[in-house]
């Protein structure tokens, strides 16, 4: 099993505080990479390279995720070689989403993240990662349209497929299927959210696509204990992390939020705790 931790920039102090101990608290797990989100959330380029300057700092095998939003081709280079002069040996290659309004391509810049792949593949050869949505983008003509797009950003040199999160199980797993069919044998990293707040989860959810089962959040319903929120959610992930590898789908991405209780809780439930890990490797 293989897993990897996401992380977004701060934006007060406060915040970079819950960052550094996030990272502080995840890192004894040793993932295979983590990386810093870019631009999500309104959240600017100065922020991202301080973020992923963090976890540069920390050693962590670091990525750096990137957009094609608002920003010509030259300026999007600029930005990921400043990134690996940071010490940045993978890339996340996104579209993004525009701040207002439906996704405007700039001008002169990328307006795919196809396209991008293949501009950063112009010179950069580290390892570069793209997103796939399981229950098809929002914005996509069709899940099989979405498909080939997705085959069209390995095809321009992505070496790994980040899943958006999904909670249903069964469609994750029949998309995993669709990737055989299509010929798509990069590493499929699947994207595990697990559920501080089953009504913040379900507006983020609505807005970029994915759904969450009326099963789940039936269970959280009456509960108000913090802490009996966090087991029900660390359950709720770590049982479905155990399906998936029973499965065969063995590698993670943990959409972390800044936080560490629950993707480590799901670690502990699924692999024992991290200082038996750290002692045996
Ligand atoms: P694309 O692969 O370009 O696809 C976008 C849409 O266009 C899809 O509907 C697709 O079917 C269609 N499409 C793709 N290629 C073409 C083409 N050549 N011609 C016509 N249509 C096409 N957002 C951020 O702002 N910052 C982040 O750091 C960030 N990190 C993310 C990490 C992960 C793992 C995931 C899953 C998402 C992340 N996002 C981030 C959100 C992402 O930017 C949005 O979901 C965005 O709407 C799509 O990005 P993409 O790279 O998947 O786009």
């Amino acid at each position: 099993m293989q897993f990897s931790f996401e992380f977004f920039p701060p934006r007060s102090s406060a915040g970079q505080s819950s960052l550094h101990s996030a990272i502080q608290q995840l890192q004894i797990w040793q993932p295979s990479f983590a990386s810093m989100t870019y631009g999500a959330g309104g959240t600017s380029q100065q922020e991202s390279f301080a973020g992923t300057q963090q976890l540069v700092a920390q050693e962590l095998n670091t990525a750096a995720h990137i957009t094609c939003v608002g920003a010509d081709r030259a300026s999007v280079q600029a930005t990921a070689k400043q990134f690996v002069a940071q010490g940045v040996e993978h890339l996340v290659a996104l579209r993004g989403d525009s701040p207002v309004g439906a996704y405007v391509p700039h001008k002169q810049g990328y307006a795919f993240a196809n396209d991008l792949v293949a501009g950063l593949r112009e010179w950069f050869a580290g390892t570069i990662s793209v997103a796939a949505y399981p229950e098809v983008h929002p914005q996509a003509a069709s899940g099989a349209k979405d498909l080939d797009f997705l085959k069209a950003k390995v095809d321009a040199g992505a070496d790994q497929i980040i899943s958006q999160y999904c909670y249903d199980t069964d469609t994750l797993l029949a998309f995993a299927e669709r990737l055989q069919q299509a010929d798509i044998k990069q590493p499929f990293l699947v994207g595990i959210m697990p559920i501080h707040d089953i009504v913040a989860v379900q507006r983020f959810s609505a807005r970029c696509g994915a759904s969450v089962p009326k099963a789940i959040v039936e269970r959280f319903a009456g509960l108000e204990q913090p802490a009996d929120i966090a087991k029900l959610s660390i359950d709720i992930a770590a049982e479905q992390c155990r399906l998936l590898l029973e499965n065969g789908l063995d590698q993670f991405h943990f959409y972390t939020l800044n936080r560490s209780a629950l993707t480590a809780g799901v670690l502990a439930s699924i692999q024992g705790p991290a200082v038996n890990l750290a002692m045996t490797a």
